[in-house]
């Protein structure tokens, strides 16, 4: 095998990057390894920057190993007219799905339209234009309508009442836990130390400054914390990132406001879907999915 330049990513490697830790002051401290720490270690170490990456748990363990897995284009974001929140979305996926295809894959989905139902056929068809508009006509293929005989051939499951056609649109599903560890990867690749089940329990101060931050092996019962030292420091911990900001500030005033996604997970072959299917709840009209993936389907939304 050819030398590569650097270890392998491994049990090994995270005991030689802990022992590190203290060993210098780094340009940039991260704290959690889901896809934004993880992400953000991996572009700052590609740059040249002395990088440690910490997660109290292993690479990817919160949000980012529980999403409902798409990269989305942001369809559901035209209604609220975030025009430009789309573009980003499309042109990000176009990059995912040509650097990461191993784990990035084309998804096509249908969004059935029912007479009376608050979209209809001709609004529809329109977004559809502005969808692929959005993404310079550069998605993985364009949009089609089909006509109510035609949806019901390829997606019989479907209530037949009221219906009136459909779009085809097409989106990206990921593998979001493989995503974020092969950006952890990368990291330690492009030379960061990055060390799973290492928590942060404290932050250090100098004149008023943060300096760093104390790390705790949380593989070694009752370890001692040891001192990191860090130029920039980033809290990429998600849902977390109230609680570690009062580390810093124990009055900090909390800047999140936690939401919540539910997904039922059922045999595929229970629903029958071939493709994904978005639809609005019967109860308060917001958009959901169902989602294939492998024998299963998901059914949710983001945000329950
Ligand atoms: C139900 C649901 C579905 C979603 N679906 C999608 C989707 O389909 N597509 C999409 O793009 N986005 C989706 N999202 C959003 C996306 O999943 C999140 O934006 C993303 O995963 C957040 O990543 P993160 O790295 O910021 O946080 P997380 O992945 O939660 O990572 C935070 C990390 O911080 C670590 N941590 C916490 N405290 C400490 C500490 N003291 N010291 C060290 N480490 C610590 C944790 O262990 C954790 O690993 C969805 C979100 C939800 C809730």
């Amino acid at each position: 095998m050819e030398d590569e330049g650097f270890a392998p990513f491994s049990a090994a490697a995270r005991h030689e990057h802990l022992r590190s830790l203290p060993g210098e002051t780094w340009d940039l401290l991260v704290i959690g390894a889901g896809i934004t720490g993880a992400a953000a270690a991996r572009d700052a170490a590609g740059r040249g920057l002395r990088v440690a990456l910490v997660d109290a748990g292993d690479v990817g363990r919160g949000t980012s190993s529980a999403s409902s897995r798409l990269i989305h284009g942001g369809i559901r974001y035209l209604e609220t007219f975030e025009f430009r929140l789309v573009f980003e979305a499309s042109a990000e996926r176009r990059r995912l799905l040509g650097l990461a295809s191993h784990l990035v894959h084309p998804l096509p989905f249908l969004f059935p339209v029912y007479r009376g139902g608050p979209v209809g056929y001709r609004k529809l068809q329109a977004g559809m234009w502005l969808y692929d508009g959005l993404s310079l006509f550069r998605n993985i293929a364009r949009h089609s309508m089909l006509s109510r005989a035609r949806l019901r051939e390829e997606e019989p499951g479907l209530r037949t009442d009221g219906l009136a056609g459909a779009a085809r649109y097409f989106d990206a599903s990921v593998d979001d836990a493989r995503l974020t560890l092969a950006n952890a990867r990368g990291a330690h690749e492009a030379g960061a130390a990055v060390v799973p089940h290492a928590a942060v329990v404290g932050f250090l101060r100098e004149g008023g400054s943060l300096v760093g931050a104390r790390v705790r092996d949380c593989l070694v019962p009752g370890a001692e914390p040891v001192e990191v030292r860090a130029r920039v420091v980033i809290n990429a911990t998600g849902p977390w990132c109230d609680s570690v900001r009062k580390l810093a500030d124990p009055g900090a005033a909390p800047r999140l406001r936690p939401t919540k996604g539910v997904h039922v997970v059922v045999p595929r072959e229970r629903i029958g879907n071939r493709s994904a299917v978005t639809f609005r709840s019967p109860v308060d009209g917001r958009v959901m999915f169902v989602l294939p993936w492998g024998e299963f389907s998901y059914v949710g939304t983001t945000d329950t």
